[in-house]
């Protein structure tokens, strides 16, 4: 009998009409568990389990000081179950258990990271010029979340979310990706032991088009939370504009990473490297897109492709491993087909390119790290995020060259540049339309600093305090303490 893996109203339940989904390795596409696959109505279940513990305030009415106790206990929790977690998002992802154990480090400092900065939110008192009067801003949970996640950085991408929405006193659905459930399963787990109210955390695991749908289309949701692809950022917000709910995106990203001659050039490819290949490509901050100036092309290129090659693709299991495998047979296809789209737009492949034809990896979703030069700014394969370990190169003569650039796209999550002029740098840092730069370094962020993107990256920021403000309502209350009419209309008495 398989596991019931879905969490409602405080018990662990199947689908209500028995389906289960095999959650497979994308190493070598065994079965690694097996999930209960929710109902449209298993999900409205959850939303009412959300919904009626919401209203009767068993968690909500706690003190901020209760609230962040117990998110400071999720993350003692998190630290002590972190091996299990780190092995658990390693068997559905295929990621190096030293990556996984990296994001389980970053989860635990994100909810110790709420747990702070719930207990400095203050009240805040307005001055209206009048003694009579008190004007105070509140602020006070959102309602009921629909926190819906990837399956790139599954635990983490949903901790962004479940730590502040904890914090402000919401109960929520959390939907983990139908690839990548494992984790989010685990996390109820330790809700449940930290000593959160029965029906304030709920657990849906499924299809985003059946079990997740109707969250974002039922009125008894307050705010969607969102991270994924453009496609279904698009539509999530559009059905939940029917109800007018509150929509938070973080959304995809096609990230420059500017190289100037005048800079660290070591430091910059190798860390150019590192941020188109890291976990192959399948990061929303890849600085998959390498502008390059001219006058150093050749000898950038010549090395970052010496530096490709010499990447060992492996399974998680195998110690030489520095990247692994794309995470479905589905997302392989979608990545292979960009090599057609590069070649038939007349750029030139130089290294990878085609699936890893190798006897350990045959029955895995491996793609080696792929370098496509002579790339122009419209081309298919320079602007769509491909989620694949690609990496286009463009070539700029001029700082307004660079940033016009690094600015042709749509997204706008991240990007890097790396310049030793501070002036330069300085100016291309406050010209490039991304929610997060990084000036002569690649890929760091901590919980402090928010994360969210311009353009069509998202909505809203996660992190930092604004990532708390997501799940805040703010309310004023106007008090007249010597009450007295009006006035405004005269009295026909
Ligand atoms: P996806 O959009 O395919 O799926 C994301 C989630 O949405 C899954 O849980 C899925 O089941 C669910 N879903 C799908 N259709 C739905 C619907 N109609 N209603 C409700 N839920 C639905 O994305 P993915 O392939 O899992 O993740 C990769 C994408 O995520 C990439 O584009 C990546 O850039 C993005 N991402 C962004 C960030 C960020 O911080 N901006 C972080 C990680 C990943």
């Amino acid at each position: 009998m398989p596991e019931s893996t879905l969490y409602i109203n405080g018990a662990w339940v199947a689908s209500s009409d028995g389906a289960v989904r095999e959650i497979r390795s994308p190493h070598d596409n065994s079965v690694v568990a097996t999930v209960s696959e929710a109902t449209a109505a298993d999900t409205r279940d959850a939303i009412k389990a959300a919904r009626d513990s919401f209203d009767s305030g068993v968690y909500a009415s706690w003190s901020m000081k209760d609230r962040c106790a117990l998110v400071e206990k999720v993350a003692d929790l998190i630290k002590r179950d972190a091996e299990i977690l780190a092995s658990l998002e390693t068997r559905d992802t295929g990621k190096r258990m030293v990556e996984t154990r990296y994001d389980m480090a970053d989860i635990e400092a994100t909810f110790r990271h709420f747990a702070a900065l719930g207990l400095k939110l203050k009240d805040r008192k307005v001055d209206v010029g009048a003694d009579n009067i008190s004007s105070v801003i509140t602020h006070e949970a959102v309602g009921v979340c629909a926190l819906i996640g990837p399956w790139n950085y599954p635990l983490l991408q949903i901790s962004w979310k479940v730590a502040p929405a904890l914090v402000a006193g919401c109960s929520f659905i959390v939907k983990p990706s139908e690839l990548s459930p494992s984790t989010a399963i685990h996390l109820m787990k330790l809700l449940e032991e930290a000593g959160l109210p029965q029906g304030v955390a709920n657990l849906i695991c499924g299809a985003g088009a059946t079990a997740g749908a109707p969250l974002t289309e039922d009125p008894r949701v307050d705010l969607v939370s969102f991270t994924g692809g453009l496609v279904t950022g698009r539509r999530i917000m559009a059905t939940a504009a029917q109800t007018v709910k509150k929509v938070a995106l973080e959304l995809g990203g096609k990230n420059p990473h500017i190289i100037f001659e005048n800079s660290n050039i070591d430091a910059a490819i190798d860390n150019a490297v590192t941020g188109a290949f890291l976990h192959s490509g399948q990061v929303c901050s890849a600085g998959t897109r390498v502008l390059v100036e001219k006058s150093i092309h050749d000898r950038v290129v010549a090395e970052i492709v010496r530096r490709a090659k010499a990447i060992y693709v492996g399974g998680p299991e195998d110690p030489r491993t520095e990247t692994g495998p794309l995470i479905s047979k589905e997302h392989l296809g979608k990545v292979e087909a960009y090599m057609h789209d590069a070649e038939k737009d007349g750029a030139t492949i130089l290294v990878g390119g085609s699936r890893i034809d190798r006897e350990d990896l045959n029955k895995g979703w491996y793609f080696p790290p792929t370098v496509i030069d002579n790339c122009l700014s419209k081309m298919k394969c320079v602007q769509d995020e491909s989620f694949g370990p690609i990496m286009t190169i463009e070539t700029f003569e001029s700082v307004d060259e660079a940033i016009a650039l690094g600015n042709d796209t749509i997204y706008g999550l991240s990007g890097a540049l790396w310049c030793d002029d501070k002036k330069i740098a300085d100016r291309v840092a406050a010209a490039l339309r991304h929610g997060t730069i990084w000036v002569n370094d690649f890929g760091p962020y901590r919980p402090q600093a928010e994360w969210g993107g311009f353009k069509a990256s998202g909505v809203g920021r996660e992190l930092g305090e604004a990532g708390l403000d997501e799940y805040l309502e703010i309310k004023h209350i106007w008090t007249n303490n010597k009450p007295a009419r009006s006035g405004w209309f005269a009295d026909p008495s």
